[in-house]
């Protein structure tokens, strides 16, 4: 049993290595969707997506098709519910949008989507919020979905090139990044910011750095351990390790 005095301490933030085993592609990686096709990152970029009617039929036809409506967790999800469960965990920080933690059974509360969520969609004039699956159910008669409250365009609450990140997930990353004894980065190359710069961060904060990805990172110079196995055996092996360490008479 855990210490239930004792704050939690490990922090992990996940990229979409996280999720590209339960078949989510990812944006960058040799069969990523940008890099397959360069254009398909032009149906992201919110200026063009406020002004022309098009990008936003060909962009809500690509998110009807995407990966993530028939998505389920894998064992490096649900792993993150254990270290939760042991009392170990601050927080998961992700990069990705398709609400896999929550679905695995980490509790919302305890997840900080930082490029948002493909769950729902938001006016952008009077931010009235829906679940994205009802706007995908009206595009075979609407394909240019609009608000049903105002009549303004509708968007995926994923945050877009030019968008701001999500109010306050900044904010609550940086505390928890702050707070972590273990800072633990799986499945990002950790190259798009902010959300890298928050690994120099728990490394100053005196966090020990412990990097799960295939490929090399941007920090596996600051890290203490670099753990290169399939993210599905090397997550649930290393919080394995964490809740062991935790438990009293070791
Ligand atoms: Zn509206």
């Amino acid at each position: 049993m855990p210490h239930h005095d004792d704050p939690p301490t490990v922090t992990v933030l996940t990229g979409a290595g996280i999720s590209t085993a339960s078949g989510i592609p990812d944006f960058r990686g040799p069969q990523g969707v940008w890099t397959r096709d360069p254009a398909a990152a032009d149906l992201l970029d919110i200026d063009a997506y406020a002004r022309d009617a098009r990008v936003r039929e060909r962009g809500w036809r690509a998110w009807a098709q995407h990966a993530v409506w028939e998505a389920r967790p894998t064992a490096a999800h649900r792993c993150l519910v254990d270290l939760e469960r042991a009392g170990l965990l601050v927080a998961v920080l992700t990069q990705n949008f398709d609400g896999l933690h929550q679905a695995a059974g980490s509790s919302p509360d305890k997840v900080v989507e930082l490029h948002g969520t493909l769950t729902t969609t938001s006016c952008l004039r009077c931010a009235t919020t829906v679940p994205t699956r009802d706007v995908l159910a009206r595009l075979p008669t609407e394909p240019d979905p609009r608000c049903q409250v105002c009549g303004g365009i509708l968007k995926p609450d994923v945050v877009y090139f030019g968008e701001r990140l999500p109010d306050d997930a900044l904010e609550r990353a940086v505390a928890a990044t702050r707070d972590a004894h273990t800072f633990v980065a799986v499945g990002t190359t950790l190259t798009v910011h902010p959300v890298a710069g928050l690994v120099p961060l728990a490394v100053d904060a005196g966090a020990r750095l412990v990097v799960v990805n295939a490929e090399p990172t941007a920090y596996d110079h600051l890290a203490d351990e670099i753990l290169r196995d399939p993210i599905d055996q090397a997550l649930p092996d290393l919080v394995a390790r964490l809740v062991r360490a935790r438990e009293p008479g070791l």
